[in-house]
This record gives C-alpha cells, sequence and structure tokens, in this order.
C-alpha cells in the first residue's frame, strides 16, 4: 500500500505526455510552450470566521493553457493543496479538453483549507473571497471554472454570484457545475459516467463484444462508480462486483445494483456496510481481488494506482475502463499492453464531466436550456467522435490508446499555438 501511495499519478501522465512529443518529434521549444503554465496565480485570502477573527487562507490558480480557449478547471478545497499539485492537475485539463475537442485550454485552482473545519457561513465567506480575490482573471471568455474535490453546486452558486455582484451583470458562464436553478446543466450529476458507458459500448463494439452479455467489475462506488453501474445494469451488462471503501462485493450471477443503490441511499454517507444482509453477495477477504476477476470490462473507478507492476500480470479482464485519474501506473500500463488489454485511458475516458461543463456553458451564453436527452445526445456526439479519433490515432501510430490520446491532443494544441502565431 505504501508503495503505491508514493506514486504520483502526475508523472505518470508526464511520462506519457514526453513519450506521444517524442513520437511527434516536437522541438524542445515546441515542448516548453506547450507543457509549462502560461500563469500561475498566488493569493492570501482574508476571511472573517464566525467568532470575528480573521483567517487568512492560501488559494491558487493556474491557467495552463489558453491556446484553445478559456481555461477550464476545477477549484479543490484540501489542508494539502500545493501550487506544484495544482500547476499538474492544470496541465491534465489542458489535454483533457484537446483530447474530446471542446473549445477550452486548461486550469485548475485550490484552496489550502480543511473544509470539514468551517462552518456554512464560513465556507461561503472564503468561497466568495476567493473568486472575488481573482476577479480579474476569471470570465466566461477567460477562465471558467467547476467544483473538484470537496467544493459542490451550492458553492458555485455562490461564486457565480460574487463574480456576477463584481461585474454587475448577470453572467452564468463564469463557472460551471452550478445548481440547475441557476443555470446548471441537465445530465451534469452523471456525466462522467454517462461519457464513460458511451467510450465503453464503441470499445466493446470494437473488440466485438455484447454488452448484454458482458461481465463487469467497478471499484469505487461514488459519483462515479454508482452511475456508472446503474448506467450499464440499465443496458443490461452484468455487474458482478463493486466496491468502495466498506470493502468489495461480489457475486457471479450478478449483483442487484437497485438494491445496491438503495443501501447507499439509506446507509448515513453514500456507502455500500451491510450490502451481504441485504441482497445475494459475497464480500471479498482482500478488497484488491475485485481487480483480479475474471471479467470482461474493469472500471476503476475510486483512487489512483490501484493496477501496479505487482497485480497487473493477474489482471483478466479484456476492457479497462479508466473512470478514474491514474489508476494504471506506467508499468502496470506496459504489461497490460504486452497482454493485449484494451484500455480506454482516463483522459478520455473521463471527460464527460469536462464535456458536459462545456454544454453548460454554451447553453448559459445562449440563454437557452435543453433537457438531458439533448445534452445527452451532443456527449455522445462528442465522446464517440472522440473515442473513434484516438482509435485511429493508435492504429496510425502503433502505440496504445494512452500515447494515441496524448498524440492527438498535443498535435491539436500545437497546431493551435502555431496558427495563432505570437502577439508581441
Ligand atoms: P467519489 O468521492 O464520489 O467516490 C469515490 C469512491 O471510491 C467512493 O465510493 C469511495 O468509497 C471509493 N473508495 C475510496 N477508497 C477506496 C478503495 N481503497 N477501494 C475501493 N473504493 C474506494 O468520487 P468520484 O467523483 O466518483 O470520482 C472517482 C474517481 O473518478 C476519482 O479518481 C476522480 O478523480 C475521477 N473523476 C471523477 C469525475 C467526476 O465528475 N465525478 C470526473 C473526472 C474524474
Amino acid at each position: 500500500m505504501t508503495f503505491m501511495k508514493q506514486r504520483n499519478p502526475f508523472e505518470n501522465a508526464l511520462k506519457q505526455f514526453d513519450k506521444a512529443a517524442r513520437i511527434l518529434n516536437l522541438t524542445d521549444t515546441q515542448i516548453a510552450m506547450i507543457k509549462e503554465p502560461r500563469r500561475a496565480i498566488e493569493v492570501n485570502l482574508p476571511v472573517r470566521m464566525d467568532d470575528g477573527s480573521i483567517r487568512i487562507f492560501k488559494g491558487f490558480r493556474v491557467q495552463h493553457s489558453i491556446v484553445r480557449g478559456p481555461a477550464k478547471g476545477g477549484i479543490r478545497f484540501h489542508p494539502d493543496v500545493t501550487l506544484d499539485e495544482v500547476k499538474a492537475l492544470a496541465f491534465w485539463m489542458t489535454y483533457k479538453c484537446a483530447v474530446v475537442d471542446i473549445p477550452f485550454g486548461g486550469g485548475k485552482g485550490g484552496v489550502v483549507v480543511d473544509p470539514k473545519e468551517l462552518s456554512i457561513n464560513e465556507l461561503e465567506n472564503l468561497s466568495r473571497r476567493y473568486i472575488a480575490e481573482m476577479a480579474e482573471i476569471f470570465g466566461p471568455n477567460k477562465d471558467v471554472p467547476a467544483p473538484d474535490i470537496n467544493t459542490n453546486p451550492q458553492i458555485m452558486g455562490w461564486m457565480f454570484d460574487t463574480y456576477s455582484m463584481h461585474k454587475k451583470e448577470y453572467l452564468p458562464a463564469v463557472i460551471t457545475g452550478k445548481p440547475l436553478e441557476i443555470g446548471g446543466s441537465e445530465g451534469r450529476a452523471e456525466s462522467t459516467a454517462q461519457g464513460m458507458v458511451y467510450c465503453v459500448y464503441e470499445a466493446a463494439d470494437y473488440l466485438q463484444m455484447n454488452i448484454g452479455e458482458a461481465t463487469v467489475a467497478i471499484q469505487g462506488f461514488g459519483n462515479a462508480g454508482s452511475n456508472a453501474a446503474r448506467l450499464l445494469h440499465n443496458d443490461g451488462a452484468k455487474i458482478v462486483a463493486i466496491s468502495d471503501v466498506s470493502g468489495a462485493y461480489y457475486n457471479p450471477d450478478g449483483i442487484d445494483i437497485p438494491k445496491a443503490l438503495e443501501v447507499c441511499a439509506n446507509n448515513k454517507h453514500w456507502v455500500l456496510t451491510g450490502l451481504e444482509k441485504h441482497t445475494k453477495v459475497v464480500k471479498l477477504d482482500d478488497p484488491m481481488k475485485l481487480l483480479e476477476l475474471d471479467v470482461d470490462i474493469l472500471i476503476p473507478a475510486a483512487l489512483e494506482n490501484q493496477i501496479t507492476e505487482e497485480n497487473a500480470p493477474r489482471v483478466q479482464a479484456k476492457l479497462i475502463a479508466e473512470c478514474a485519474n491514474g489508476p494504471i501506473t506506467v508499468e502496470a500500463d506496459e504489461i497490460l499492453n504486452q497482454k493485449g488489454t484494451f484500455i480506454i485511458p482516463d483522459i478520455l475516458c473521463n471527460a464527460g464531466g469536462v464535456t458536459v461543463s462545456y454544454l453548460e456553458w454554451v447553453q448559459n451564453r445562449m440563454g437557452y436550456y435543453w433537457t438531458k436527452e439533448r445534452v445527452n445526445e451532443d456527449l455522445k456526439r462528442i465522446m464517440v467522435k472522440a473515442f473513434h479519433e484516438v482509435l485511429n490515432t493508435r492504429e496510425h501510430y502503433n502505440v496504445s490508446m494512452r500515447i494515441a490520446a496524448f498524440i492527438l491532443a498535443i498535435t491539436r494544441v500545437i497546431r493551435a499555438a502555431e496558427i495563432r502565431g505570437l502577439y508581441a
């Protein structure tokens, strides 16, 4: 476990980026232009606490790239946030947006805070101060944040309100992931899982796998994992294993997913604790064994670095859909590629969330709102197109889907930078 935690998924992504850049024969200048962030801002945010005192919080915003459009990326509230981490996540966003070809660059923000220590009032003060302090760099055409770890639709609502009050204009497109009542999009809550499911269907088609007969194991049963389970179950797939912090649950005949969702909803926090008492499942002694089950499709939707060189040789799934960021290490990736495992890489697989953020931004700018069906129609079109573009790139360069995704994304960023040229 310690071994796995030491690895930084961003270092893995950088190695893959470098590999793709080498294949494209980029010059050092070209690499420097698209690798380092354009702008990184650090602020000290004074916030009034409930007892009347003032506490200073450190905040960051990084705009990695604005070549293909406004910077786009979430804001996280976490005690371990560092400027380096925010830079890394902003880099990732540039390439995620480029893979699915939505007109955004990459950005990310963060505040060093444990939000559990704050009252609702203090959380609101901090959220408003964050956006107010940097009101000049945000904007629908400049930098469009969204939720990330420990930030949610309500916080996006406060930030949108603060920004609009500063600008004296109604500007919902400054931020995405808002509640529906104030310009959020239908389909946003389950967009990551839905986007991944569209990719899984295309991959299954390519591999001549019938979803109606496929067996699936899902690690993680939070926003991404539980929605993926529900969507795949509704389409006839047999979900034989699911897991979360409480453990891993297995039934080779297929788990009753509606029951699992009900158990989560009835537990105090959204967890599967006690599932074995409500439906036919066995709890695995070692939850990590879920990753090694004899299934057609494996969906890591929990944490980074779950499949390493240690367990990769025992992974049996034919198709792995990386819903989590960085669940497979570089070494494990090589082992799986040699085995012929088909991997839908994270920067493509979990891009459904930012894609529906884009559709929210589009709706905000039009002032006209779509039904969930309409949103999903566009999400599907964008994800399916991106999947096939990555697949074609893979065949053209004879590389893995992961390297192909980076090649495609880097090419798009480089092309845009070259066409725009240097202003001064
Ligand atoms: P979440 O917090 O809603 O859920 C995480 C789940 O993982 C929970 O069910 C938790 O119990 C489980 N978990 C934690 N430790 C575990 C362990 N050791 N073994 C098994 N399960 C464990 O998070 P989420 O939003 O569903 O995100 C999951 C992953 O997907 C993360 O890597 C996230 O970065 C990535 N992702 C999410 C989105 C999104 O829109 N939700 C978008 C892009 C990427």
